[in-house]
């Protein structure tokens, strides 16, 4: 059944399955231990060392350079709307304490992640300024307006933005130009990380859950700046009226215990490492970037072929090769139950706005896009 099923899921997504067959095999016996990964202490050595190894294999991925850590955390991306703000007014309590008090948290909303991510900043008492929302102005979400437009705040104490808003698809196409110097950035990847190239050293904070791109819910990474990491521990926060970090989101903390401040899912480590291990022997990043510039690039193409079919959510420019969202009119209930009889699954849109939603991450073969295209030509041949 499973090799007659293709799932453009937005996530949890596919993962190819001889990674989920060797992760069966770990479940029940790890590396000839005879124990099953999710019985072994995450505190052996078997298990620092996995987390050594998948931490390596990641650096290599993404050229992180020397001066940043990587840690891995529970709580989703979500977890880290949190840990955001609380570790990042620390840092900047511990770096510019007579100012701190009065630092806006700047978010550059793109969609409906970075709102949540922003309201989240909010209501843990954070003074946030909006740099810049077009669901004001446009009443929904599908571009992202000209950085001219954009309002930072005088002195912010970070910038937040995300890369791909896996509900609308809308992604940036290159690094934002206008940001103020010397102020941190902080990116949540989650549905676009490992997918494409890119400058680390121009982040202070990037993070992304483990289940669109890289493995199964339950794990996330988190790149770190170290000097970000070594201020992050203030004690002097509640003195200036900033919160205190629960001790499950401090980044120092879990720093210092290479992600072993409490248990950590270690069979979750090992499919991301097992993804890790497969990207890089099938040409890294770099590949994946080229791969799914091509699979978009099909179905926005036959997208455009037939505007009185197809309304594409976002505008030119903006477009996410991660999640592909587009408008069918009364034709979507049709659309979604045919393809359902084919095996095509995960195309309904998020709930919290409908439409169809194609996800291509990069565990979705460029011939399941193919194959998605061919049946979606005859749909249009039939019925318009
Ligand atoms: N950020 C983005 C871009 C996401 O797509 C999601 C989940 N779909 C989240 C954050 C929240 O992640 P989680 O469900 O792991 O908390």
């Amino acid at each position: 059944k499973r090799s007659q099923i293709l799932n453009f899921s937005a996530g949890p997504a596919c993962l190819p399955t001889k990674i989920l067959e060797q992760a069966a095999k770990d479940l029940i016996d790890y590396a000839e231990t005879g124990i099953s990964l999710a019985e072994l202490s995450h505190r052996s050595s078997i298990c620092s060392n996995l987390i050594k190894s998948t931490q390596n294999n990641l650096r290599k991925l993404l050229g992180i350079p020397d001066n940043y850590s990587i840690l891995f955390m529970q709580g989703g991306g979500t977890a880290q709307f949190s840990a955001v703000v609380y570790n990042l007014l620390a840092y900047q309590v511990a770096k510019n304490p007579s100012t701190v008090s009065n630092m806006k948290c700047d978010y550059i909303v793109t969609g409906s992640w970075g709102l949540k991510a922003a309201h989240e900043a909010k209501r843990l008492g954070a003074m946030v300024n909006i740099v810049s929302d077009p669901k004001k102005i446009d009443g929904k979400y599908g571009r992202i307006p000209d950085e001219s437009t954009w309002n930072f705040s005088q002195n912010p104490a970070y910038i937040h933005y995300c890369d791909n808003e896996t509900v609308d698809g809308v992604e940036f196409a290159e690094f934002p130009k206008s940001l103020p110097e010397g102020v941190p950035v902080i990116c949540d990847m989650s549905s676009n990380i490992l997918s494409r190239e890119f400058d680390v050293s121009k982040y202070a904070v990037i993070y992304a859950g483990a289940q669109k791109n890289f493995g199964i819910a339950g794990i996330t990474m988190i790149i770190v700046r170290n000097d970000i990491l070594e201020r992050a521990d203030a004690p002097n926060c509640a003195k200036l009226g900033i919160p205190i970090t629960p001790v499950i989101l401090d980044y120092k903390t879990t720093s210092d215990c290479n992600s072993l401040y409490n248990t950590l899912p270690m069979f979750n480590v090992r499919v991301a490492n097992l993804v890790f291990e497969n990207l890089l022997e099938s040409g890294g990043v770099a590949a994946q970037e080229r791969i799914s510039k091509r699979k978009a690039e099909k179905l926005y193409s036959l997208l455009e072929k037939y505007p009185d079919v197809f309304e594409i959510v976002p505008g030119k420019g903006y477009r996410s090769r991660m999640n592909v969202t587009f408008r069918m009119g009364n034709l979507e209930e049709k659309f979604i139950s045919e393809s359902k009889d084919l095996g095509f699954e995960g195309l309904k849109g998020h709930r919290s706005v409908g439409g169809i939603r194609a996800s291509f991450y990069n565990a979705m073969p460029e011939d399941g896009v193919d194959r998605l295209i061919e049946f979606m030509e005859t749909f249009v041949k039939r019925y318009v």
